[in-house]
């Protein structure tokens, strides 16, 4: 199996409204989501219980929007998911989030239901290879959903 991703990730993170900002200053991987597989490790436990819309780096130039935001949530989510059963793989997701789906995916069996289940599989399919801020992802195939209060 090849080695997991490098987790290195020195960002803080905290919520301001429905945006979590992450202060990256001193992380070398600066918040960089497509890029840093250590700061998606990071948003991914910072997002866990949270109702985050969007991810905003607070020294860079890094922002991301609902899909996103729904690629991580699930992540962590099927991290959590699957722990008792692998927990490398629970790692790979939170570092990962893609690989760990088709990971799961191909494997089938409980494995691939916790991806099914938990979401992660379907946004990171809806999502394709991208890390687009402005991407918002259709979870259900109904539509994207519009919040009742905008305020
Ligand atoms: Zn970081």
């Amino acid at each position: 199996m090849a080695p997991l991703p490098d987790p290195t990730c020195r960002c803080e993170a905290r919520l301001a409204g429905s945006v979590l900002v992450v202060d990256a200053r001193d992380c070398p991987g600066g918040a960089d989501l497509s890029n840093a597989p250590g700061c998606r490790a990071t948003v991914v436990t910072a997002l866990a219980g949270q109702n985050a819309r969007a991810i905003r780096a607070e020294s860079g130039e890094n922002r991301y929007g609902p899909g996103v935001v729904a690629l991580l949530v699930a992540a962590g989510r099927f991290a959590d998911a699957v722990a008792d059963r692998d927990e490398r793989l629970a790692r790979l997701a939170r570092l990962d989030p893609r690989g760990a789906a088709r990971r799961a995916t191909a494997r089938g069996g409980p494995v691939a239901d916790l991806a099914a289940e938990t979401g992660l599989a379907v946004v990171a399919d809806g999502l394709g290879g991208t890390w687009d801020p402005s991407l918002s992802v259709d979870r259900s195939g109904r539509g994207p959903r519009h919040p009742e209060n905008s305020g």
